[in-house]
């Protein structure tokens, strides 16, 4: 009898509840009990929507971050952040954040953050140096475990492994992470003491990095661990999934543990060889069910491909879905907006748990037993292979006719420079923001109005139009050089394209934790990609009809839509992502067609597509870098291309950007104090460049003297008639009164710069 479980269900709440209830508790508008009650409520409610699993997971909600909660769960609390009462909740936020709630006057820098392996998932990064001591604080987690039990729950218990967790991590003193090992290896040990004492049968231990390139070290480390901690009677299912575990496979095989977890999504060519080589006494949980995607699973594939399977090995084996369900959202129920044929091809996480008991049922009491719902998953595959609304032939002979001419600009950078610098007349150290100004909770009334129809266009157009015109005169008067219009009528950069589209659907509900009480709605990519209308002409055109200086056009770049999108599991990703390309190509041209001299390409993502592996990374960036080539590079030599990114973790694919040949590109560097900067000493970057000199993160106004440093290490890089001032990011999540001293300070170090130039 095959046994389905869960690795974890997404925590945020169908309806953002935590976020909601997060965010007033941040502005002290509840109390901590409030805060815990909704939790509580939260994963009451989670665990009904999962209680026909043989097993739940618990361990999974966070108020923030995950990897954060195993950082108190070991003891690993910055430094700087040890007071008197170091694990309460208060400074549980101090870490995450910088600030407990608004009132807190013991304010400390955040832990840094980074994303969650090739997902838009961030993880406070876990902070070592050789001082790192570790010592078990459960007492989160067993409440949980009593909280779960008290309802009748059969439960696993969930916690990131010890070798993830010290490499997810990063030391500020150059001490190897894996010297703490031996550290640390004793704190889960008496981790498994204690949950053994809660009569706890089996404990989930992530161990993702299995998916990534281990060097003998790390492998090593694993064999190491997992025998010391085999001591307990704590059955141990170590869970890996994002990929294929390749030269690692054997490796998670034979560790001594009662089961493994493996991606059978990503991972599913490997499946064979893994029932091969896994000791007959170990249980096999295949993840069967996309974690990572809403698309329907096909079900009657998978049962044919699973009977076999369930043949050999019995009780051994484990359905789940292929990673937590944290990625996805809730409930598909509750959307009642989306066009039905298409609603029919999706599953939530509620509806993946569902497709799981299907699969249950029919493996171990026969198809007949599911009969009817394997027929309804059959018609809803069919549905989706055949509709037109997926199927687009002038797009397809689009594509076809793609050549390279069409990524190439007419000159040398060098050339078109000498042009726009002409036509431009900027000056030496040009100040510019990288988008959107505050979006203001009367900005979001408006769109929300908008779209329930209590307000007509017009209404909504005078609306936008006056927060446009309030932003361009803050910048006038701020004295910026090269504008942009605040992007006040875009909810998201990438819905709003989304919602313009042809080829994606809009959700209601469909939230995805990014980071903390942040959220994001990735639009739903579900057939052939083209644009029907201009969708940002007419908003700059109006900001550039208020003022001389440059108004930079705004878009999103084609990887970073395809990278924020639920996207097509049916036809490769390059393919895709070429579609969306051309597709915005057309809007350059329509914007340079109207005027606009500059054109910014937001790229926010592109990092974040990078395949776990290395040996996959140059075919990625390959398609990457010509699908951006290929939006940007159809404009005369006088029209300014920017780009913008924001992790600064880059410096390894360098050659890469500079292949995309903007002309200008801004990029987050300051959280990293310019770390990012190194690679200019032996990398020649050919074209513009503006490091971001101040975080847009925190609310306060950054010291000149600070900025005024960043931008002498920059200069000792790169020329200085290739540098730009700007801000990290945008600046949405910012209130005006932060903003413009903010900026004030940003524009006063640049005029010192120039003078002292
Ligand atoms: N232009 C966007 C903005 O300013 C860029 C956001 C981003 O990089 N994430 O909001
Ligand atoms: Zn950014």
């Amino acid at each position: 009898m095959a046994k389905i479980h869960n690795l974890g269900f997404p925590r945020i709440g169908a309806q953002r509840e935590l976020k909601k209830a997060l965010e007033s508790y941040w502005k002290n508008d509840i109390s901590q009990s409030k805060l815990e009650s909704t939790a509580k409520e939260l994963r009451s409610n989670h665990w009904k929507l999962q209680s026909q699993l043989d097993w739940l997971p618990v361990g999974d909600f966070s108020f923030y971050d995950q990897v954060l909660d195993t950082s108190f769960l070991v003891g690993n609390i910055p430094e700087r952040a040890r007071k008197d009462n170091e694990q309460s909740l208060e400074n549980y936020f101090r870490v995450a954040r910088g600030r407990a709630h608004q009132s807190d006057n013991n304010e400390i820098f955040a832990g840094e953050m980074t994303k969650w392996f090739d997902t838009n998932y961030h993880y406070i990064v876990p902070e070592f140096c050789n001082t790192t001591e570790f010592s078990l604080n459960a007492d989160r987690l067993i409440a949980q475990i009593q909280e779960a039990k008290s309802l009748n729950h059969n439960i696993k218990p969930v916690v990131l492994g010890p070798l993830s967790y010290l490499k997810l991590g990063k030391s500020s003193d150059g001490t190897k992470v894996l010297t703490l090992l031996d550290k640390l290896i004793p704190v889960y040990q008496q981790l498994l003491t204690k949950l053994a004492d809660e009569q706890i049968e089996w404990l989930q231990l992530d161990e993702p990095i299995l998916v990534t390139d281990l060097d003998s070290h790390w492998q090593q480390a694993f064999e190491k661990t997992y025998h010391q901690l085999q001591t307990t009677p704590v059955k141990l299912l170590v869970a890996s999934y994002f990929g294929e575990l390749q030269n690692n496979l054997q490796l998670l095989c034979n560790l001594p543990v009662s089961g493994i977890h493996v991606d059978a999504v990503r991972g599913k060519n490997e499946i064979a060889k893994t029932i091969d080589w896994l000791p007959s006494h170990k249980v096999l949980s295949l993840g069967v069910i996309d974690g990572r995607n809403i698309w329907k699973s096909d079900l009657n594939k998978l049962i044919e491909w699973l009977s076999p399977i369930a043949t050999k090995l019995e009780e051994r084996l484990w359905l789940a879905p292929s990673c937590s369900l944290l990625h996805v959202p809730v409930d598909l129920e509750l959307e009642n907006q989306l066009n039905p044929e298409i609603k029919n091809w999706l599953a939530f996480a509620v509806q993946k748990l569902d497709e799981l008991k299907v699969l249950e049922q029919a493996i171990n009491q026969g198809k007949e037993s599911v009969a009817n719902k394997l027929s309804l998953n059959e018609k809803a595959i069919e549905s989706r292979k055949n509709s037109p609304l997926v199927n687009d032939t002038s797009v397809k002979s689009r594509i076809a006719d793609i050549n390279e001419q069409l990524g190439q600009r007419q000159s040398t950078y060098l050339e078109r420079a000498k042009i726009q610098k002409q036509i431009l007349n900027l000056p030496e150290f040009p100040t510019t923001t990288i988008g959107s100004f505050p979006q203001t909770p009367d900005i979001r009334k408006t769109r929300r109005d908008f779209k329930q129809g209590t307000i007509s266009f017009e209404h909504y157009q005078k609306k936008i139009q006056s927060e446009i015109h309030y932003c361009v005169q803050q910048q006038e008067s701020l004295d910026l050089d090269v504008f942009v219009h605040g992007e006040a009528e875009r909810n998201d950069m990438v819905e709003y394209f989304g919602e313009q589209l042809q080829g994606f659907a809009i959700s209601s509900f469909g939230w995805v934790q990014s980071y903390g009480s942040r959220c994001v709605k990735p639009p739903i990519l579900f057939g052939d990609v083209s644009r029907q209308n201009a969708m940002t002409v007419e908003w700059t055109q109006y900001a550039q009809s208020l003022t001389d200086k440059p108004m930079k056009g705004m878009l999103t770049g084609p990887v970073t839509i395809l990278n924020w999108s639920f996207v097509r599991d049916d036809q490769p990703l390059d393919v895709t992502c070429k579609q969306i390309s051309l597709a915005i190509r057309d809007e350059v041209l329509d914007l340079e067609t109207s005027g606009t001299q500059i054109i910014q390409i937001d790229e926010a993502a592109l990092r974040e597509g990078l395949p776990l592996r290395k040996s996959q990374w140059q075919e990625y960036l390959d398609w990457a870098v010509e699908s951006f080539r290929i939006t940007a590079n159809g404009v005369q030599d006088k029209t300014q291309i920017h780009t913008h990114m924001c992790y600064s973790e880059f410096n390894d694919i360098i050659n890469a950007i500079a292949d995309m040949d903007a002309d200008v590109i801004t990029i987050e560097t300051s959280r990293s104090n310019m770390e990012l900067l190194d690679v200019f000493d032996e990398f020649e970057y050919p074209n513009e460049i503006g490091p971001g000199v101040y975080d847009i993160h925190s609310p306060n106004r950054p010291a000149e003297s600070s900025i005024l440093r960043l931008m002498r290490q920059a200069q000792q890089r790169i020329p200085k008639e290739r540098l730009w001032v700007n801000p990290d990011c945008g600046l949405k999540t910012r209130k005006w009164d932060e903003v413009i001293p903010a900026l004030e300070t940003m524009v006063s170090a640049a005029k010192s710069l120039r003078q002292a130039s």
